[in-house]
């Protein structure tokens, strides 16, 4: 829920085909209007660094006012973005409709966008954005890549950190030699005719994230609905471009939407509902691409028929009722609702889903964990993305719980790291899950 106004936000069509909308003199002039503003308002101050940064950066100039801050100096302000987009969401009173018209997070995107536009974006993250070339070159080499990237690897990290940038002690996600994909097409599951829900019919956009890195999201996915009665088909046209957008370059965000909305329309156009296993990637094909691709039925059309995991669990459970022979866990769970799920304005669904677990205890962790993308994970940026998520960490290790959860699986390892630091006693017993992976374990639908 947002503070100070009973309006529900809304979000304007980003320009990004606009000349104007690269024009630096008229980005300066928002910046400073929206800095204004943000300067007598101050709520965001503990949200993220952008802010600390921006109000320091004032404070701390000739007036005390923004006239006598250099806008060279803005940069700092907009690198700490992570764009998760709560300031959007929770705090700001003056998000459109409100007259002041103010979208921060669109504005520090619009900022990259010129950066990107003027070839000033950084070599290491754009590499990093091509998740799915990425992705398909590292499965025919899984273990020495994560030997290599393993963080206990002193060598090699060492020569990452020096060489590309990346900070060597933030946890870079594995990946595997069987896809998310390649599993399913391997391992045909039987749909359960008795369950309530039986006749829905769903894909699941594996997402980059869900199909190279982490397929165990999915194929919990796949065996819990299986056991609701819902028919799936695991579908992966390619990335979201979440990464991408991160680096301002919203033309490949656009040309991503269309690819992707293309082939799920059909889908849509035979009665399957689409899921998308993370968070952020439900953000993009609910949210953001409408506003980057304006227009395009295909868009519009996944937009309306997109839902997070947890949420569509939820839905079942509310509409139909969950198949039943769910047991206990052994132990409570603390639940990290991430940011880009909290933007999807649908309600803390994560710890919705858990609560449906017979016997379950739900500690809900509700601060961002800081981590945002690849941004978290570069070595000018780690120190801060844990210093920003160690509120986070500390409600989680408070809470006693024997498991994490997180709707965001680079959050939830994130947040591992913070408590880490906080407690380096425990971390090798602790281990960041997906919601929908203890609905399966209470199933009893792991292996
Ligand atoms: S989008 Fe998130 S990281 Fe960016 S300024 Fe707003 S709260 Fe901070
Ligand atoms: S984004 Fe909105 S709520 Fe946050 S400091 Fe600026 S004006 Fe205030």
């Amino acid at each position: 829920m947002r503070e100070g106004s009973l309006d529900a936000p809304v979000r304007h069509p980003i320009n990004w085909n606009d000349p104007e909308f690269y024009d630096e003199a008229l980005l300066d002039e928002e910046l400073r209007r929206v800095f204004d503003i943000c300067h007598g308002c101050r709520r965001c101050f503990n949200l993220c660094d952008s802010f600390p940064r921006l109000f320091d950066l004032i404070d701390e100039s000739e007036s005390g006012e923004l006239d006598t801050v250099s806008s060279a100096d803005f940069k700092p302000v907009v690198d700490a973005c992570t764009l998760c987009d709560m300031c959007f969401m929770t705090k700001c009173p003056y998000v459109p409709p409100h007259e002041f018209n103010l979208d921060f997070p669109h504005l520090m995107l619009r900022y990259r966008a010129v950066e990107k536009k003027k070839g000033e974006d950084k070599f290491v993250p754009r590499q990093l954005a091509k998740t799915d070339r990425n992705g398909n070159m590292a499965k025919h080499v899984a273990p020495i890549a994560n030997w290599a990237s393993n963080r206990k690897n002193g060598l090699t990290r060492g020569i990452m950190e020096s060489t590309l940038g990346i900070h060597k002690d933030a946890a870079l996600p594995p990946y595997h030699s069987k896809t998310l994909l390649d599993r399913a097409r391997d391992n045909v599951l039987t749909v359960n005719p008795d369950a309530p829900a039986h006749g829905r019919k769903a894909v699941i956009y594996a997402t980059c994230f869900g199909n190279y890195n982490n397929p165990g999201i999915g194929e919990a996915t796949r065996k819990v609905l299986a056991r609701n009665g819902v028919e799936t088909e695991v579908v992966y046209p390619g990335c979201c471009g979440m990464p991408l957008l991160e680096q301002g370059d919203l033309k490949a965000v656009a040309d991503n939407a269309d690819k992707v909305s293309a082939e799920l329309a059909g889908w849509i156009d035979k009665g399957y509902d689409i899921i998308a296993l993370v968070s952020s990637c439900a953000l993009m094909l609910k949210f953001e691409w409408p506003l980057i691709v304006p227009g395009n039925p295909a868009v519009e059309k996944l937009s309306k028929a997109t839902y997070d995991v947890a949420e569509y669990l939820v839905d079942i459970a509310k509409k139909e009722g969950l198949a039943g022979g769910m047991q206990p866990l052994d132990g409570a769970v603390s639940m990290h609702l991430a940011c880009h799920a909290r933007a999807q304005n649908m309600g803390a669904k994560g710890a919705e889903l858990l609560r449906l677990i017979p016997e379950t205890r739900v500690a809900v962790v509700e601060r961002c964990s800081g981590h945002g993308g690849s941004w978290g994970i570069m070595k000018d940026n780690f120190e801060t993305a844990i210093k920003v998520g160690t509120p986070a960490a500390r409600t989680s290790l408070k809470s006693g719980a024997a498991y994490f959860a997180s709707e965001c699986p680079l959050a939830a390892e994130h947040l591992l790291q913070g408590m880490e630091k906080l407690d380096s006693d425990g971390a090798e017993s602790r281990k960041a899950l997906h919601p929908i992976e203890l609905v399966a374990a209470a199933y009893g639908l792991t292996d």
